[in-house]
């Protein structure tokens, strides 16, 4: 089976990673392994940079934190947006220029604000008096974005809730962050992960707006709008070429706040994860009953070892087989461990070639987001999920 983006033409650079297939089929793997393919990151990167103009791309590390990803992101110019202090620390090994890491987690531990403050780093994200109160003391007279909430915009993998504050606050908290010293250079939001549609962000796009509008008005300087991650990966569900959809968005926020401020723009799975698959293995495929409509397929990976996005079934990955010419039929899917917990599908089954037996090879297309850095270390006895880059 080839996969394939729907819309092929607009930039030759992004082509399905072959090589990837062809490292799998050429080779054994004892354990879960995510095969990661550098040179398609920087295919996509250019991608999304294309259609992104004059934004900063800021990686978001916790998408994919392999050396490898990291270090050819550096090469390239590329800057980041880090979580934590490994995230930042790593980051700095690898050869990063503190002045492009931004600190985009709005919960931080003190220690953390303070060592990122002395290694260079001069921007960091906040929702509420407390966290603004830790960056003043830990980073004195820093720039900071306030992080909004916004309505939820049908992403399949949505964050609203979390993060940020509602209307009302944001500029009450731009004040506070002047009144500490520090610098209220702007906003951010994230539009929710795996935004398949371009057009999904204009709702989103009219409630920042409207928050900057009255900033502006209460005398704030504003420089930054942090636009955050959202850019979708192919599941299946046809999306637009990451150049044309990185271009819409632009389109969009230029239409609302115009040329001059400074565009950040926080892919990760839009980035990474088309650079890379796991080959797994089947070890039970089972009928539960005579009469079972589905077959229960039991993988040697789950949830807890690098699929934790199939939470409420919201992700849903595609998968080849070296059976993919024979007949399908529905398949519950299942994770090896001992709980209830580690179903990956079964509100929708997913199709399966009907002659799949335990031992066969499966391959998970498009996991190179959220995947090895969602693996436990060794929940049930099973290792963490293998990655090799080629
Ligand atoms: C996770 C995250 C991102 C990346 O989101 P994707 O949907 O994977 O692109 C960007 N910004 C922030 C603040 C995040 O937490």
């Amino acid at each position: 089976m080839h996969v394939t983006h729907a819309d092929f033409s607009a930039a030759s650079a992004v082509v399905p990673s072959s090589r990837l297939d062809a490292f799998v089929a050429a080779n054994r793997f004892d354990k879960p392994t995510l095969v990661l393919d550098i040179d398609r990151v920087e295919a996509q990167y250019h991608a999304l940079a294309a259609g992104l103009s004059s934004a900063d791309i800021h990686y978001a590390v916790k998408a994919n934190p392999a050396r490898q990803i990291i270090e050819r992101l550096v090469a390239l110019g590329s800057h980041f947006d880090a979580a934590s202090r490994g995230e930042i620390e790593l980051c700095l090994s690898l050869g990063a220029d503190p002045a492009h890491i931004s600190f985009g987690n709005t919960v931080k531990r003190a220690s953390d604000i303070a060592f990122a403050h002395q290694a260079g780093i001069d921007i960091f994200a906040a929702d509420a008096e407390e966290e603004l109160e830790k960056i003043a003391e830990n980073a004195p007279g820093a720039q900071v974005y306030i992080r909004l909430i916004v309505d939820a915009s049908g992403a399949d993998w949505p964050l609203t809730r979390k993060f940020g504050t509602s209307r009302d606050k944001a500029v009450r908290l731009m004040n506070m962050a002047r009144d500490l010293g520090l610098a209220p250079v702007g906003v951010s939001f994230h539009v929710g992960s795996q935004t398949r549609k371009p057009e999904m962000w204009a709702d989103t796009l009219d409630q920042v707006a409207a928050i900057w509008a009255e900033a502006l008005d209460a005398g704030h300087d504003l420089s930054l709008v942090n636009i955050g991650g959202g850019f979708p990966a192919f599941y299946g569900d046809e999306i637009a070429h990451p150049t044309d959809y990185a271009a819409k968005v632009m389109e969009m926020v230029r239409a609302r706040f115009g040329d001059t401020p400074r565009v950040m723009a926080e892919p990760g799975r839009g980035l990474v994860a088309e650079a890379g698959v796991i080959a797994a293995e089947v070890l039970l495929v089972s009928r539960k009953s005579d009469d079972d409509l589905c077959r229960w397929v039991f993988l040697d990976i789950g949830k807890f070892s690098g699929l934790a996005e199939t939470i409420d079934e919201a992700i849903r990955y595609q998968f080849t087989t070296d059976r993919d010419h024979e007949d399908t039929g529905p398949c519950i899917l299942a994770g090896p461990s001992c709980d209830s917990a580690d179903v990956l599908y079964e509100k929708r089954p997913v199709a399966l070639p009907v002659g799949l037996k335990s031992g066969d090879r499966i391959v998970i297309r498009n996991c190179g987001a959220y995947t090895s850095s969602y693996s436990s270390v060794g929940f049930n006895g099973f290792p963490p999920l293998d990655v090799i880059v080629i």
